[in-house]
């Protein structure tokens, strides 16, 4: 007897799967993997089929469509399943990843297809009959259709393989357009290195695993500089060389570019960059090449790691460290972890790359379940720039008439600037400045809707990083009614002005988050610091990033510790990282490189162990704190959040799930508190920390948290959470 049932994971926050009939004319054509239309509620839902099954016990609905996509693969399916109960995170939104986004292009002309045709003719169309219906006489372009219908609605019948646009993505198009979708800055690097001793080194032991074609996980360990990219391309090279197709994934689109080109060069395959700032037409068309085994190398940033890559021969995670690699809001994973589990089920090597390793991925290489492969030096003869530390709490540092910047800084600055060199400014904080103060009655602007202060942005006005609240900045103290109330701190654009008008031949520009967002920015700013139109650029961690300007000479960093203000464990490996990546960026030509750390606590181990690039040192000061108290990578933590419209039922909700838990055999409890964050979007937050010594007892643990119900909260939970506010 053939299955005549499906479960199908749909995109919504829920656990469960929904049973569905297959209708008689879809009979046979559906297998696990299948991306279906069906009707959920009263709308039309898009989702994967997870499995066939015989019988349900209850009168079900039909699916409506079968997409013409190849089903996901297996592996791939049980990939999904994998990270939706690990993290417990719903499988339909995770599974989702693993299809190519719906989309459409603008003056493109949409037609029937057969199954379009004959759905139309049997009546099985329901839901999008009078859509189709308007193109039985002929192709319409998307603008005529939105008089009549929502684009959600053709986008269901393009992914249900009842409309399609001639020549568009679904429908096969020319190789390499892919790689063109990228984003266009380049830089033609044109010499083929010979490898150093150490690469060398390092590249034989990685083509023997890849050689091998089975599961290991290569920690690679290199400081900056000290061509681990390399390495990575001429591992790709090799891969595609076999056969086989390499998934790299990276932590800023923004890296995305340069890499590109170094990896057309060395591979000569085409490219396929995945990322959200690809329009949708861009998004298909790379899944596209992906999937036809045109494009044989996938560049992702987290959600790439579900991304179907045929012949998939290496994983390739790039800065693993990285904080963007955690997804934080639901669905939540952490890619690095994903993508080594991916490993493991397809039974291939995994490579982790970065001058930093997470404490958990250097743990790992402790115990010896990761391979640890280390790269000591920069591949360039010149020297490690040299760090110097201004004290910036010693009453003697002399601050220029803008006391965020220290003489010294500024003198450097303008050197560097009058020899004809470049300087990179690092400053983790947008806006101009952080908060609006009253003088008079200590006075701050905050939030209506959330617990915190709003940042002033010159041209917008005062701004809230979490809800979006916009409002001018005041005349006079809405408390005292006091006319002194001004911006206080420093954020980006300040910086930018400051320097701006200390050094006024000086080009200055800045690159953040409120820049990023704008179309082609990004490009230009690496374009014209490439062509060293720029002299100063100002920014935040967007910078600290992988760029590889030759001609910057000098990095200066203004508030070292910065992180270190938030409660929150990893505040001191956060505060290595970020030293050491932004020092990463000087003194990457033939110039020497010189980086000044401003710091209020330069005798904080994370500050001065990063000043000596000491990671050992790091690691093993860190370890020593977090296996005391049972701190990841030692034990495993947990978040139960809970948030609610009232204060009064949030927290009792949250003491109430303590409460449940505080015998719980093997379970640590921190908290219930208030979250660092106590009120987003008017909703209240408690918080509760569990610690346990494995998974399984701290997810037994979490699931029962999230099986409780109370009324008006709603209760998350977080299994190994980045983001502690
Ligand atoms: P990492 O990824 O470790 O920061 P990269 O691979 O980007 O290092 O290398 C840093 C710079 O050195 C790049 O400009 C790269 O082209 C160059 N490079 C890498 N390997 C060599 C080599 N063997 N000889 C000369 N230059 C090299
Ligand atoms: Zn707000």
């Amino acid at each position: 007897m053939t299955a005549s049932f499906v479960r199908v994971a749909v995109p919504r926050p829920v656990e469960d799967v929904f049973h569905y009939r297959i209708p008689d004319h879809l009979l046979g054509r559906i297998t696990p993997g299948h991306v279906v239309t069906a009707p959920f509620g009263k709308r039309t839902i898009t989702g994967v089929v997870m499995e066939l099954v015989e019988e349900v016990p209850l009168k079900v609905r039909s699916v409506l469509s079968v997409s013409p996509i190849p089903p996901i693969e297996d592996d791939l399916l049980e990939l999904a399943r994998w990270t939706a109960s690990y993290y417990q995170s719903p499988l339909g939104l995770i599974v989702r990843m693993c299809v190519p986004p719906p989309g459409r292009s603008g003056s493109s002309k949409f037609r029937l297809t057969e199954d379009g045709r004959s759905a139309l003719k049997d009546d099985t169309a329901d839901p999008f009959g009078e859509l189709l219906a308007a193109l039985k006489r002929g192709p319409r372009t998307a603008a005529h259709l939105e008089k009549k219908f929502s684009s959600d609605e053709f986008e269901r019948c393009l992914e249900a393989g009842l409309i399609e646009v001639p020549g568009s993505p679904l429908s096969g198009h020319a190789a390499g357009e892919a790689a063109l979708a990228a984003p266009s800055y380049r830089r033609d690097e044109d010499t083929v290195h010979t490898l150093t001793r150490d690469q060398k080194r390092v590249l034989g032991s990685i083509e023997k695993s890849v050689d091998g074609g089975s599961f290991s996980v290569t920690l690679l360990q290199g400081v900056t500089g000290s061509g681990k990219t390399e390495i990575y391309l001429r591992a790709a090279k090799k891969v595609i060389n076999m056969g086989q197709s390499v998934l790299l994934l990276v932590p800023e689109i923004s890296l995305t570019p340069l890499l590109t080109s170094r990896l057309e060069k060395i591979a000569k395959s085409s490219v396929a960059v995945m990322h959200s700032a690809l329009t949708a037409a861009q998004k298909r068309s790379s899944w596209e090449n992906v999937r036809e085994g045109r494009a044989r190398l996938v560049i992702g940033v987290r959600s790439g790691v579900f991304v179907p890559v045929p012949d998939l021969g290496l994983i390739i995670v790039d800065e693993e460290h990285d904080a963007s690699f955690r997804q934080e809001e639901t669905p939540s994973y952490h890619a690095r972890d994903v993508a080594v589990k991916r490993g493991q089920i397809q039974g291939l090597p995994v490579i982790l790359g970065s001058a930093t390793p997470s404490l958990e991925s250097y743990r790992n290489s402790e115990v010896g379940k990761y391979r640890r492969l280390e790269l000591p030096e920069r591949v360039t003869p010149h020297p490690e720039p040299e760090i110097e530390i201004v004290n910036m709490a010693d009453p003697e540092v002399a601050r220029t008439e803008n006391f965020f910047l220290s003489d010294r800084l500024m003198n450097v600055l303008k050197e560097t600037v009058d020899g004809g060199s470049q300087a990179m400014l690092f400053l983790n904080r947008r806006g101009f400045s952080p908060f609006i103060l009253c003088p008079d009655c200590n006075y701050t602007v905050p939030c209506p809707n959330c617990a915190v202060t709003l940042t002033y942005h010159r041209k917008r006005g005062m701004l809230c990083h979490y809800c979006g609240h916009l409002q001018p900045l005041p005349d006079e103290c809405p408390n005292c009614q006091g006319t002194r109330i001004s911006p206080v701190g420093t954020g980006t654009q300040r910086l930018e002005s400051a320097i701006a008008s200390t050094l006024p031949e000086a080009v200055v520009e800045r690159l953040d988050r409120d820049i990023i967002v704008k179309k082609g920015a990004l490009q230009e700013i690496y374009t014209r610091m490439d062509r060293n139109e720029i002299q100063v650029l100002v920014g935040t961690q967007i910078i600290a990033k992988g760029h590889d300007f030759p001609n910057v000479t000098l990095v200066g960093i203004l508030n070292a510790e910065q992180a270190l203000d938030f409660p929150d464990f990893r505040s001191s490996e956060r505060t290595y990282q970020l030293i050491t990546q932004v020092s990463g960026r000087a003194g990457r030509g033939v110039k020497k490189g010189r980086v000044i750390v401003q710091s209020y606590f330069p005798g904080h181990y994370s500050v001065s162990l990063a000043l000596d690039g000491d990671y050992r040192a790091f690691y093993e000061a860190e370890v020593l704190i977090r296996s005391e108290l049972g701190y990841p990578p030692f034990g495993r933590m947990g978040r139960v959040i809970v948030e609610g419209a009232r204060e009064e039922t949030v927290q009792n909700a949250c003491t109430d799930i303590a409460r449940h838990h505080s015998d719980t055999k093997d379970i640590r409890l921190l908290g219930p508190s208030a979250a660092p964050l106590p009120r987003i979007l008017n909703r209240y937050r408690w918080h509760l920390l569990l610690l346990a010594s494995d998974h399984s007892t701290l997810s037994k643990a979490l699931r029962s948290a999230r099986e409780k119900s109370y009324k008006g909260v709603r209760v998350h939970v977080r299994v190994d959470p980045y983001h502690l506010m």
